[in-house]
């Protein structure tokens, strides 16, 4: 049952004001094996030690506890639409699969505190992996399956493992993706080489052995059919993982995340944000090497005693059906996907929505970057669901705006992604002055008061220096934590968040958020998709500059058209946010480039636009995007 909005106002009062007592109740949500001596430890600020002398085990609180009262109970279902497989594991089999991977991982030498990296695709197999580490003390780092090798040996350098876990090959679109080269050459590349290779082989891609170092799953586990490895308890504060955000604004950043917070954050959202019960089936259609899929395909719904679906493939193959023929078959009641992958669901029929009985589906959340008024319309005629936007980051782990009540939601409002979620002590702060923004409606950055709630990054993963300095030490003459985007508050406490703050721009002394332009251009018929960014200019300063999808190539062929649609774009600006928005060009593009989590590499197409180096582009999705860019405004 969800709570009344206005019992919220009092429960998120509550989770600030008495804090510890506040967290303290939530930590009942999982099983300890030794109960914390102090809630919350903030005597060195901006590191916070969540439950501190607590001992747990993140594996016995997603899997082992519910094995007694839902053995048979489906706790993972693996559906591949690339290879034609579908697997349900039922808690007592997963319970089965975890402690044979624990057991190889154990026989290869993994002892806890020592990493595993887990370079897989959508397996079954790469959740027991993360599920083994957790069980016994090592700290896993997953690392986006297809991540270039140059990409993967910094992820290797960085992390240090002693272990690596990977398969033969993920497939894309039908196209098998072979992951042994890459991996090979990444192991190559790195200065730190690690002592074993765990190869899963799904029989896909040729993957040669070098013996002595790698070593093939199924053989191993065949040694260890009967395994029995205790969960090994640790401290609450233990490193669960190691997690590198999306780099969508450089290089990426180790976000080391804790146990015993961890567990009792996601275990508190998925009562207090999702209102799912054990038994319910949820469907997050991100992948494990993002943070959305470490909480809420993996973590989050076991801990709750949900079955979670794992899908590897397209939204749209066979057809744009696809996800809701899962939806129909597995009864799932809670889904979670990006904005992203709903625009590609826009561009087909939304009869697909329609053929399948979707009745079970409670809610849709949506998170990774602004949801669009166009895009979430679209869905929501389409669902007849409640579309539940969130807000938050690899940093934080779990919500830090949403609507906690939004599946009761009765008017939307499509734009802000909600309120503070509890926990999360949310100021306004201005750039210049480091002032706090009281007023409604007034332009800051979204920041947070420390100590983090449970559940957030501990730091980056070897470097406190850069904790401090990236984080923390941005607003002057103040220690807050920001989250480098920038908001505003309505008087009712909704959030609207305008862009990151390096997505500001200034033509001549008028800030504009990119976002805003962003969001008046793409409610275009005739626009799919749209990023604006800032370009230098002598006169004004910045001018803004719009690269935009059309919804139909056609539209935008010969140069009459083009500039008929451009002047159209321009016209929509000036009315609806005034004459000083309006971007200075707007050029048609088939594609934007991407980070692979689908972010707009929006500070590649500055610099791009501005005849600069792009800089990092380990993240990028499709390198061609950003050649047909540089044609563009060549
Ligand atoms: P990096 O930090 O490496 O540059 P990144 O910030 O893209 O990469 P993530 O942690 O994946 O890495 O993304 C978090 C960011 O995504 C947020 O800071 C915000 O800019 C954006 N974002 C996430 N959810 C939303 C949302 N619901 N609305 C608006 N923006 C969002
Ligand atoms: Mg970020």
């Amino acid at each position: 049952m969800a709570i009344a909005q206005t019992d919220f106002a009092a429960f998120y009062r509550r989770s600030i004001d008495e804090r510890d007592a506040f967290w303290a109740e939530q930590a009942r949500l999982i099983d300890w094996q030794t109960e914390p001596r102090q809630i919350c430890d903030y005597s060195r600020p901006p590191f916070a030690q969540w439950y501190v002398g607590g001992m747990t085990n993140l594996c016995h609180n997603a899997v082992d506890r519910h094995v007694s009262e839902r053995g048979g109970q489906p706790a993972l279902i693996a559906i591949s639409t690339e290879t034609d497989s579908e697997r349900v594991y039922s808690y007592a089999e997963l319970h089965r699969e975890v402690q044979r991977m624990a057991a190889v991982l154990q026989s290869l030498g993994v002892q806890q505190g020592d990493r595993v990296l887990i370079y897989m695709p959508m397996i079954a197999e790469a959740a027991f992996a993360m599920l083994a580490c957790a069980r016994i003390g090592a700290i896993h780092s997953v690392v986006f399956g297809g991540f270039a090798s140059s990409s993967l040996a910094s992820r290797i350098e960085d992390a240090a493992p002693k272990v690596i876990v990977s398969a033969d090959a993920g497939s894309r679109s039908g196209k098998v993706v072979p992951y042994k080269p890459l991996l090979d050459e990444a192991i190559a590349l790195s200065p730190h080489k690690p002592q074993a290779v765990l190869m899963v082989d799904r029989g896909l891609a040729s993957a040669p052995m070098e013996s002595g170092r790698d070593h093939d799953w199924a053989a191993l586990r065949e040694q260890h059919m009967d395994a029995q490895v205790p969960c090994v308890w640790v401290e609450s504060t233990h490193p669960s993982y190691i997690l590198y955000t999306s780099g969508t604004t450089g290089k990426p950043k180790g976000v080391q995340r804790d146990t015993g917070g961890y567990a009792v954050a996601l275990a508190a959202s998925m009562k207090h944000i999702f209102h799912a019960k054990a038994g319910d089936t949820y469907f997050s259609t991100s992948d494990i090497g993002w943070v959305v899929g470490h909480s809420y395909i993996v973590y989050g719904p076991l801990l709750a005693g949900m079955a979670t679906v794992m899908y590897e493939g397209l939204p749209v193959r066979p057809d744009a059906g696809v996800w809701w023929s899962i939806v129909e078959k597995y009864k799932v009641t809670h889904m979670f996907s990006a904005p992203t992958a709903v625009r590609v669901l826009k561009k087909h029929d939304p009869e697909y929505l329609r053929k399948y009985d979707i009745s079970s589906l409670q809610a849709l959340w949506l998170a990774g970057e602004p949801l669009d008024e166009p895009t979430a319309s679209w869905i929501s005629g389409a669902l007849d669901i409640p579309i539940i936007d969130n807000y938050w980051q690899t940093e934080t782990g779990w919500p830090i705006l949403t609507l906690c009540n939004g599946v009761e939601q009765q008017a939307p409002r499509f734009g802000s992604p909600g309120k503070a979620v509890y926990g999360y002590d949310i100021r306004l702060i201005d750039e210049v002055s480091g002032a706090e923004l009281t007023e409604p409606n007034q332009k800051g950055v979204v920041a947070i008061e420390g100590p983090l709630p449970p559940g957030c990054l501990q730091t980056v993963w070897r470097d406190d220096e850069r904790f401090v300095n990236t984080y923390w030490k941005s607003i002057p003459g103040r220690l807050i934590y920001s989250t480098f985007d920038w908001g505003i508050r309505d008087a009712d406490g909704y959030y609207f968040i305008l862009g990151r703050t390096d997505d500001v721009i200034n033509v001549a002394g008028h800030r504009l958020g990119t976002r805003e332009i962003e969001e008046s251009i793409s409610g275009h018929a005739g626009i799919a998709e749209v990023a604006v960014v800032g370009v230098a200019d002598s006169l004004k300063g910045q001018v803004a500059i719009a690269f935009a999808v059309p919804r139909d190539a056609a539209s935008v062929e010969g140069d009459a058209a083009r500039l008929r649609l451009e002047g159209e774009v321009m016209k929509q600006v000036d009315a609806q946010l005034g004459a000083v928005a309006r971007p200075a060009r707007v050029l048609f593009v088939s594609a934007l480039p991407k980070t692979r989590s689908g972010k707009v590499l929006r500070r590649a197409l500055q610099a791009v636009a501005e005849g600069r180096d792009p800089g990092d582009l380990t993240t990028i999705e499709d390198p061609t995007a950003l050649q047909q860019i540089k044609a563009q405004v060549g």
